[in-house]
């Protein structure tokens, strides 16, 4: 890859978040090619499609996936924020103030989100995601266990497929989703619901504790102790207001944080889209390891689990109307 000291601190920074998580780009015509974190991180083979370059004059790193994943989810699935783009956040002329549109309450909203998560991921010093090398692989890929998604009704949706690689440095996992059309699977992704959706449904009703987690696995577990868990199929950055509104009307939520920068962004996510339509929301935390099964092993109960600083009291508190809103928003 590339290491032009020309090019500034965005780009060694995205650089080097996508390598350690999707592996090195490389250099084609004006763009270096990564796999897409979204679109392409399922671990089948793809052709990358998420360009990256260096643009000197705006001392800005362009991200461009050509099938059209919004640069925001990109940057969420390495752990970056969308101001990591520029070397230096852009100056603020203060001549144009008056021309700029105001923000829409939709952006403040997000504005506001992001702030949050930073402040989060800078007190708990959670660094840059890299990946293990894992070396070359060196057998078949295989099948470690299937989770299927079910419909409200009961009946399957989709599938989520664990695989394995056994490579020179250990063991490689990889997911891979699959659609039931009726007769039959086909290769493809799902529709947007939560894992477990019947007990889901069920927890709503009857006011029991939800438990959102990062992974089918955590769900498991938390289930094995009696709990209600869900989670999304394919991991972290992938839980869409489509999720969410089947936890609407939940007495109370509480999102489990995986200990790390796409983990924190997620759980802001969820809670982000249940604060206001359920009783209560908190943001917790594996006391030991990074999530919730980390947690488990290492002897704790769920009744043990930490709170995330700053996410926890935000999403804690009440959903604020539009006016304290403003307030919040202005004293920053
Ligand atoms: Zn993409």
């Amino acid at each position: 890859m590339t290491h032009d000291p020309a090019q500034g601190r965005s780009w060694q920074l995205i650089t080097a978040a996508l390598t350690a998580t999707m592996g090195p780009g490389r250099d084609r015509a004006r763009w270096t090619l990564f796999l897409c974190p979204v679109h392409e991180a399922d671990g089948q083979h793809h052709n990358p499609s998420l360009g990256v370059r260096y643009d000197p004059q705006q001392g800005k790193t362009i991200v461009r996936c050509f099938a059209h994943c919004d640069d925001k989810d990109v940057l969420d699935k390495i752990g970056l924020r969308v101001r990591d783009m520029w070397d230096r956040l852009p100056e603020r002329n203060p001549n144009q103030r008056g021309q700029r549109r105001p923000p829409s309450q939709a952006q403040q909203a997000q504005q506001a989100r992001v702030s949050l998560v930073d402040k989060a991921i800078d007190y708990a010093r959670l660094p840059i995601p890299s990946k293990p090398d894992f070396g070359e692989a060196v057998g078949p890929t295989e099948n470690v266990c299937a989770y299927l998604y079910r419909r409200a009704d009961g009946h399957e949706e989709g599938v989520v497929v664990r695989k394995k690689t056994p490579h020179e440095h250990g063991e490689k996992k990889s997911f891979s989703q699959a659609r039931w059309s009726g007769t039959s699977w086909e290769p493809t992704g799902f529709a947007p619901i939560p894992y477990r959706l019947p007990e889901v449904i069920d927890g709503v009703q009857s006011g029991r504790e939800i438990y959102v987690v990062e992974g089918e696995k955590d769900v498991q577990r938390a289930m094995d102790t009696g709990q209600i868990a869900t989670c999304n199929a394919m991991g972290a950055g992938n839980w869409t207001e489509q999720h969410a509104k089947w936890l609407h009307g939940a007495g109370r939520v509480i999102v489990v944080a995986d200990r790390d920068r796409p983990g924190y962004l997620h759980a802001a996510k969820v809670a982000e889209t249940l604060h206001g339509h359920v009783g209560e929301v908190r943001v917790l935390q594996a006391a030991a390891g990074k999530d919730l099964s980390d947690h488990l092993d290492a002897g704790h109960g769920l009744d043990q689990l930490e709170m995330v600083p700053y996410l926890d009291r935000h999403y804690r508190q009440p959903r604020s109307g539009p006016q304290q809103q403003r307030q919040i928003t202005r004293s920053r």
